[in-house]
């Protein structure tokens, strides 16, 4: 087998109609047939390439045979957005009176289809600690049908045992799909560990700069071919240049990871022992309560990280302020450094109990580490970090 960066320039070699080096955008609604019976074969193929673009283009494919190959699944579709591969797989998935496990700490919109969304179809859910192993077995009930696994989540980057729950789920004739999107294939591979689907927010570092929305799913043709079947109602389409963009970026996914990769652990170790900061949450130190777990799962750490300021909400609204590259933006995975404090982007979205529930304190800041020169980044959070030390609490001022 091919290595990753290999893959990522040559899978879709078999897929390309064009003997195009770089390929050409289908920028087609649609297609035509010569004949009744090519037109219905056409109509009848899942996930195919020539009949109308919401069922397929091969801008599309082309992007699916490098995400196979790369997570090691038999295959992989596009959706429109990271969210639509997760609503159209869950609604593929699951009926009303099944249940579905998902973790506490996970991306606000997963929470939010199975806090809001899923009972309201009637389907019933357990959010579980995703640290705890027994946890997932606990929660399992006869009408268990998936389970949603983030790991490292978003944004406390806590692990998930994937060998675990894959090993309990298929062992109770349960589904499991797992969100890649922080580690991505280059540094962990779900299927591997016996996960059936994989899926990504192909927005963050699939695509790598910051200009597409996108989704993927990876996994068994044949469940992919019954998520089709829904994606087509849903309509939740890529559109053909947004798939060209994507497959230009995963070309070079493999040589962005392991600078992100870098940078991470280099902001983690940095920050790790400054007096302004309280603690990092890195899967990549030797303290995180979960390293050991991580070193065997994860060839990577990525390159996000969480850092609790010790002055809280306003510490941590004035370090994204001194930053000179991170700039304060809700997205991650770029080849530009970005930054965001959940606790304020929040404050118009949750509730002040949502808020607790979520177990993301105050002082927390996102940081998403681009592409840039580590020493540029590390001197950057340094000196923000310093800055924040040295502003004198309200009580200081007022005793001097
Ligand atoms: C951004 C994100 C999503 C949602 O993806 P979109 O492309 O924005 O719909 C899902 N999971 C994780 C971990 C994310 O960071």
């Amino acid at each position: 087998m091919s290595g990753s960066s290999t893959v990522a320039i040559h899978a879709d070699r078999g897929v390309q109609p064009s003997r195009a080096v770089a390929p050409p955008i289908y920028q087609t609604a649609t297609f035509w047939a010569d004949d009744a019976e090519q037109f219905t074969q056409a109509a009848v193929h899942r996930r195919g390439q020539g009949f109308y673009t919401r069922y397929g283009n091969p801008n599309h494919a082309q992007v699916a045979a490098v995400v196979a190959e790369l997570e090691h699944t038999e295959a992989a579709m596009v959706t429109a957005s990271g969210m639509a591969a997760l609503t159209t797989a869950v609604l593929a998935l699951v009926s009303a009176g099944d249940h579905v496990i998902g973790q506490q700490s996970t991306y606000g919109g997963t929470a939010s289809v199975l806090l809001n969304l899923l009972p309201r179809l009637g389907v019933s859910i357990t959010q579980v600690d995703q640290t705890d192993r027994a946890a997932f077995e606990r929660a399992l009930t006869p009408q268990t049908r998936l389970i949603l696994v983030e790991s490292p989540s978003n944004p406390l980057l806590q692990l998930t045992d994937l060998r675990a729950v894959a090993d309990l789920a298929r062992a109770h004739n349960v589904l499991t799909m797992a969100d890649n999107t922080f580690a991505t294939p280059i540094n962990q591979r779900p299927a591997d560990f016996g996960i059936d689907l994989v899926w990504h927010s192909a927005t963050k570092y699939l695509n790598g700069h910051s200009d597409v929305s996108a989704g993927v799913l990876a996994g068994p043709a044949q469940l992919l071919d019954r998520i089709w079947d829904v994606a087509v109602l849903t309509g939740a389409v890529l559109g053909p240049i947004d798939a060209w963009l994507l497959l230009r970026g995963l070309r070079t996914l493999p040589l962005r990871m392991p600078r992100h990769n870098a940078n991470g652990q280099a902001l983690a170790e940095a920050l790790h022992d400054h007096p302004a900061v309280t603690r990092v949450h890195y899967p990549g130190l030797a303290s995180h309560p979960q390293h050991a777990l991580a070193a065997g799962q994860m060839s990577g750490f990525g390159g996000v990280l969480a850092i609790e300021l010790a002055g809280g909400f306003e510490a941590a609204d004035a370090f994204l302020g001194r930053l000179r590259y991170a700039r304060r933006s809700a997205s991650l995975g770029g080849v530009e450094s970005l930054a965001v404090h959940p606790a304020s982007m929040w404050r118009g979205m949750l509730s002040e109990q949502q808020l607790s529930d979520s177990g993301v304190p105050p002082g927390l800041v996102r940081l998403a580490a681009g592409t840039e020169d580590t020493a540029d980044l590390v001197d950057d959070v340094l000196a923000a970090a310093d800055a924040v030390a040295a502003v004198p609490t309200t009580a200081q001022e007022l005793a001097r």
